[in-house]
């Protein structure tokens, strides 16, 4: 598949290959060393190029080996000094994202990297120099802030890429399936997948109790569709799932995509995804799905969305930490609200 952020083949992947592989996309292989098992805080003291810790056999490296290879780049050109430490480098975040308990070996474009200090200079330099790269994202703001909008009416808070790519995916996991969860990661929340999720434990129940199977799901603040996408792998009649924020709106629509042999459905836009508003007000249905079930993605503000669906089981928003969620909860009009 075709990668909406940078046209190359190799960022977006259809859900079923992924998780086909995912089990043993970051195990070593026979040939590979044993993990180095660098300190993070210590300063790192080692200058690491392209070839160093190189698997012969399978080309990977471990996940340290390719920090400290960003790390010499930056102590190179003294953005970083030389007493630096690993954890001085930023946030790795592995695509595909998934929980494994041991060091990752990582293959080539298999990390995008959240960092602090950097400049665009230095970020091109990483893309080309160091091949398991596959974007640099510059924090802006405090770590706490998400990414995204708080609210229809606060401005955007978005990081900013200054190479590469940043479109990657996470591997989410329920009791009743798992879906591939792509995002541009300096527009949308980090969130990355852990063995065990509160998120996704409260899905889990409500499939335990019959609130999901044959029912109709709203995924309110859907962020790229998480918990909307997997209420329709766990059975739901029909999917509803709204964003205010451009980018959580193309990245449903994109994950309905890369999921749909998983979730039976064809899908498409009904409006020119290069019109849409960055942030939507009154919700406006701009994409849809059918098949095993009907999915309907609005673009608009939750407390809107009342006025213009029809009556749901349920409700699901899941605000960001910084919300407050009873502002939504009190605008939704059309069934049992749960926040997640
Ligand atoms: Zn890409
Ligand atoms: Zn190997």
């Amino acid at each position: 598949m075709i990668c909406p952020r940078c046209q190359s083949e190799d960022c977006v992947m259809p859900a079923e290959a992924v998780l086909d592989r995912i089990h043993t996309m970051y195990a070593a292989c026979g040939k590979c060393q044993p993990d180095p098992l660098f300190s993070k805080d210590e300063p790192f003291g080692l200058t690491i190029g392209s070839s160093d810790l190189r698997c012969v056999k399978c080309q990977r490296r471990p996940l340290d080996a390719v920090m400290g290879h960003v790390l010499a780049l930056l102590i190179r050109t003294g953005i970083l000094d030389r007493d630096a430490s690993l954890r001085d480098v930023g946030t790795p975040l592995i695509s595909f994202g998934y929980p494994v308990p041991y060091p990752p070996r990582i293959g080539n474009r298999g990390v995008v990297l959240v960092m602090d200090y950097v400049d665009k200079e230095a970020a091109e330099q990483i893309v080309s120099e160091v091949p398991e790269v596959r974007g640099v994202i510059k924090r802006t703001g405090s770590q706490e802030k998400s990414v995204g909008i708080l609210d229809t009416d606060k401005p955007p808070h978005a990081y900013e890429l200054l190479a590469g790519c940043d479109i990657r995916a996470d591997v989410v996991t329920s009791l009743f399936g798992e879906l591939c969860i792509y995002r541009a990661q300096s527009e949308m929340h980090i969130e990355f997948p852990r063995k065990s999720s509160p998120k996704m434990e409260i899905l889990d129940s409500l499939y335990i109790r019959g609130e999901i199977t044959n029912r109709t799901v709203v995924d309110g603040l859907a962020g790229p569709g998480t918990l909307g996408l997997m209420c329709a792998i766990g059975g739901a009649k029909k999917v509803i799932l709204n964003d205010a924020w451009r980018p959580a709106v193309e990245s449903i629509m994109l994950n309905i995509e890369v999921n749909r042999n998983l979730l039976g459905v064809k899908s498409g836009w009904l409006v020119d995804p290069g019109k849409l508003q960055k942030i939507g007000n009154e919700p406006v249905l701009v994409g849809k799905a059918g098949g095993s079930l009907d999915i309907e993605v609005y673009q608009g503000d939750f407390r809107r969305l009342s006025d213009v669906v029809e009556p749901a089981d349920i409700c699901l928003i899941d605000p960001f930490p910084a919300a407050d969620p009873k502002l939504f909860a009190a605008s939704w009009k059309k069934g049992k609200l749960i926040v997640i």
